[in-house]
């Protein structure tokens, strides 16, 4: 019978490294996808929560990996999320009372079914130890990551919340790859209103591209937010000033013509460069029409007309339709890449 608190091997592949040390390894439970969790370490990096998925990206050696939200780089292991770390104690809890438990029985000198008898004739005594229960290890919880994307440049497979910008294996910026996958999301949909329409009817199908054209305007605001935030944390702009900032600005990333102002006043960025006059009195009538179906069920308003100024008379349902959506969806790609050029200088 052993006295080792810990048995040597076993699937956690114990070691003993030294008189009173042993090492083990634990294996990362995955999800479903075979990834597994990360988070960054530091503390005000917002979300910082991401997954990986082993075996793709950089796969010999990885010295530093990188956080996908904030560039913070470390070795991998210092991206064990708290979740992996209290399983891994757990594991190791669950081992060492294994081991407490065949010591106490060795020390004891009980038989393998915990029972020692002593003395004999008109006098025994029957010794036994029933073993409480064994803690109980629970898989690390782990909150979903929706959005899906490998990196171009290495391969890497993984999940992110939101719009993250760098790749967490080669650490290149990929911000304009999170922004493509999340438009191909709207296009996929805009090419399924055929079939919804088929099977659905149209008032179906029209929502929906209400819906389509109600995502883009939020993909548009949430890029130049993050391309703002970015800007103004690499000029090290103070993060109350930076939160200031945003009051400011409200909602007006949701306005072509406020959102180009801001950004030429504060950035020197042009917002429109990329686009001919043509496409931008397309792309700021597609976005407004957006504001009055939100605001006003699809109806048109007094100051839809005033700001979008189209023909469409008081009262009649604002039209819109998938070539149109498709537009706002290319017009706003170009903003984009020509922005990002602009401000950190790729494309
Ligand atoms: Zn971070
Ligand atoms: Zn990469």
């Amino acid at each position: 019978m052993s006295d080792k608190l810990f048995r040597e091997g076993g699937p956690h592949n114990v070691k003993k490294t030294g008189p009173d040390e042993y090492t083990m390894t634990v294996a990362l439970p995955k999800d479903s996808d075979g990834r597994y969790a990360r988070e960054c370490p530091v503390d005000t990096c917002s979300p910082g929560f991401f997954k990986v998925k082993p075996g793709t990206g950089i796969t010999d050696g990885q010295e530093i990996a990188y956080c996908p939200y904030c560039r913070f780089g470390s070795t991998p292991k210092d991206f064990t999320t708290k979740e992996q770390l209290r399983y891994s104690k757990d594991i190791m809890v669950n081992e060492a009372y294994e081991g407490i438990e065949r010591m106490l029985k060795s020390s004891l000198g009980l038989d393998s079914s915990g029972k020692k008898t002593m003395g004999g004739g008109f006098l025994s005594i029957e010794m036994s130890y029933n073993p409480g229960q064994k803690p109980r290890v629970w898989r690390p919880f782990e909150e979903e990551v929706r959005r899906d994307l490998v990196c171009p440049h290495c391969g890497l497979d993984h999940s992110v919340y939101g719009l993250a910008t760098w790749c967490p294996d080669c650490g290149k910026d990929i911000f304009l790859t999170h922004v493509e996958a999340e438009i191909n999301v709207v296009r996929a949909m805009l090419s399924d209103i055929g079939r919804r329409r088929e099977n659905l009817g149209v008032r179906v199908a029209t929502k929906d591209m209400e819906n389509c054209l109600e995502d883009t305007v939020s993909i548009f605001e949430a890029v130049l937010r993050a391309e703002a935030r970015r800007y103004l944390v690499a000029q090290n702009i103070a993060a109350e000033k930076i939160e200031h900032f945003f009051k400011k600005v409200g909602n007006a990333f949701q306005s072509v013509r406020r959102a180009e102002d801001i950004f030429t006043k504060e950035f020197n960025v042009s917002l429109l460069n990329a686009l001919s006059e043509k496409d931008i009195s397309k792309l700021v009538s597609a976005i407004e029409k957006r504001h009055s179906i939100t605001h006003n069920l699809g109806v048109v308003d007094k100051k839809y007309i005033e700001r979008a100024r189209t023909a469409e008379r008081e009262g009649r349902e604002i039209l819109v339709d998938a070539d149109e959506i498709e537009s706002v969806i290319d017009f706003s790609m170009k903003i984009f890449i020509a922005v990002h050029a602009q401000m950190f200088g790729q494309k």
